[in-house]
């Protein structure tokens, strides 16, 4: 029997085209990452044999075997039971009422922990990234879509059935928004995505043609949020109005939460905040007018650093406080 800081833990983040895998020691140092297509092909049923054979592969290669190996911590996608890992539905993945923690078992002769991909992320940049030992936080991804992780007391939030944490479902634009993926609409992941982001410019570019934003629009034929906020960085007016708007509603939107959850850390990541400065600047300053004097005053802003590492550094941490007590 070997000690248990001599296991090492596996984490596996699934998504919608690949499927990161990584084995971990102990205190979350990565040993081997690599990735695997995601095999979206009758319904999804091959994915836990890939993962089983990847991880199969990978301890040969490595001249290791199972007994090295505490457990899994996997996030993926969907709307999922937390206890039992059971997967009621997965869009992006094909799986309907999907029982992949014990599939998942089966194959790999380990045991398995699941949790929601934005969960582990949080779990992760808590752990070894921006979270910084902090222990209430607030995590955002704004990605292509917007995605949200709580922390309280070290614990991620589920609520009664797995949902809380939904921060880009928040209602920014209660009358007249644009739809969202999720069927309402106004949503803050219409606005704060970098696709909301990007809607938002061109909904009116064409009466800015005086703008720097419109002369890189013309230019490559199309715009990405990073062209928005390093125009606005340059000072562009009509830049910086789309920042201050889209600001406006994040700044809204993470202060009421903050009001909530009293947080020590607010964790922004995804491809949009890969902006920065040009961010975190507008950002703050609208945090700081629906905050709370002493909201404020303990909650630290930061940028999540360990960009696509997160996920297997989540889902490593799950292994280590859930599977190993
Ligand atoms: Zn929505």
């Amino acid at each position: 029997m070997k000690m248990k800081e001599e296991k090492w833990l596996i984490g596996v983040d699934l998504g919608g085209t690949t499927i990161k895998l990584a084995f971990l020691d102990y205190y979350g140092e990565i040993l081997n990452k690599w990735e695997i297509p995601t095999d979206k092909s009758e319904e999804g049923r091959h994915i836990t044999v890939h993962i089983a054979r990847a991880i199969d592969d990978k301890m040969a290669e490595m001249d290791i075997t199972k007994d090295k190996f505490a457990g899994i911590g996997m996030g993926a996608p969907g709307f999922i039971e937390m206890e039992t890992g059971f997967i009621y539905q997965a869009v992006n993945i094909g799986w309907l009422n999907f029982p992949l923690k014990d599939k998942l078992e089966i194959e790999t002769g380990l045991p398995v922990i699941i949790d929601n991909d934005a969960n582990i992320a949080a779990l992760g940049e808590m752990w070894r990234g921006a979270g910084d030992g902090a222990r209430d936080l607030l995590c955002v991804t704004l990605g292509t879509g917007v995605g949200g992780g709580i922390i309280t007391n070290g614990t991620i939030i589920h609520g009664t059935n797995g949902m809380a944490g939904e921060i880009g479902h928040i209602t920014s634009i209660p009358e007249g928004g644009a739809p969202c993926n999720c069927g309402k609409s106004g949503c803050l992941e219409t606005v704060a995505s970098a696709t909301g982001i990007v809607r938002i410019a061109l909904n009116s570019i064409e009466s800015h043609k005086d703008s720097l934003l419109y002369a890189r629009y013309k230019e490559h034929n199309e715009l990405t949020a990073r062209d928005i906020f390093e125009t606005a960085q340059s000072k562009d007016k009509y830049a910086v109005e789309v920042v201050q708007n889209v600001t406006f509603h994040l700044g809204l939107a993470v202060g009421n939460l903050a009001n909530s959850i009293n947080p020590s850390k607010i964790v922004i990541g995804g491809g949009v905040s890969k902006a920065g400065e040009a961010l975190l600047t507008p950002l703050k300053e609208q945090f700081e007018k629906f905050a709370l004097p002493r909201v404020k005053e303990g909650a630290d802003f930061a940028i999540a650093t360990l960009g696509n590492d997160a996920g297997v550094i989540g889902g490593a941490w799950l292994v280590k406080t859930k599977l190993m007590k």
